[in-house]
């Protein structure tokens, strides 16, 4: 995704585009890593001393309801965030903790018992031990 002017993407999607939401949006969008609000946080507080983690928190919760973001629930306790938010799925490793991306072919998806049923989000979670960390 490449994203000229993302002040002026906010603006389109219904944000007041502040200093911390732009770069907290750039944030996501250069590193695509599934941060958690601790990692927005400690990567971007010391260039904006000013930010809480409770700003990163609020910032990311209003990008998931204005659908910019997608939301990562792979564990209980671990919310991570995601500017990617065509259909893919998500592996998280149980070792080194990283989140993978990967490709998910909807037309594949067998939703027959589910036929008449309106979907609105789509998570595929799988958990294990990736390639670097089996070796
Ligand atoms: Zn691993
Ligand atoms: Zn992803």
């Amino acid at each position: 995704m490449e994203i000229e002017n993302v002040a002026q993407y906010l603006k389109n999607n219904g944000i007041k585009p502040s200093y911390q939401r732009v770069r907290v949006f750039e944030y996501l969008i250069n590193n695509k890593n599934h941060p958690t609000v601790d990692t927005v946080f400690k990567e971007l507080v010391g260039e904006i001393p000013t930010l809480s983690k409770t700003t990163v928190y609020n910032t990311l919760k209003l990008f998931a309801k204005k659908n910019i973001i997608i939301v990562i629930n792979i564990e209980d306790n671990e919310t991570r965030y995601d500017a990617d938010t065509s259909v893919h799925g998500h592996f998280k490793c149980e070792k080194c903790r990283k989140v993978y991306d990967f490709d998910v072919d909807l037309s594949k998806v067998d939703l027959k018992k589910i036929s008449n049923f309106i979907i609105n989000e789509y998570h595929f979670y799988l958990k294990g031990i990736c390639e670097k960390c089996r070796e």
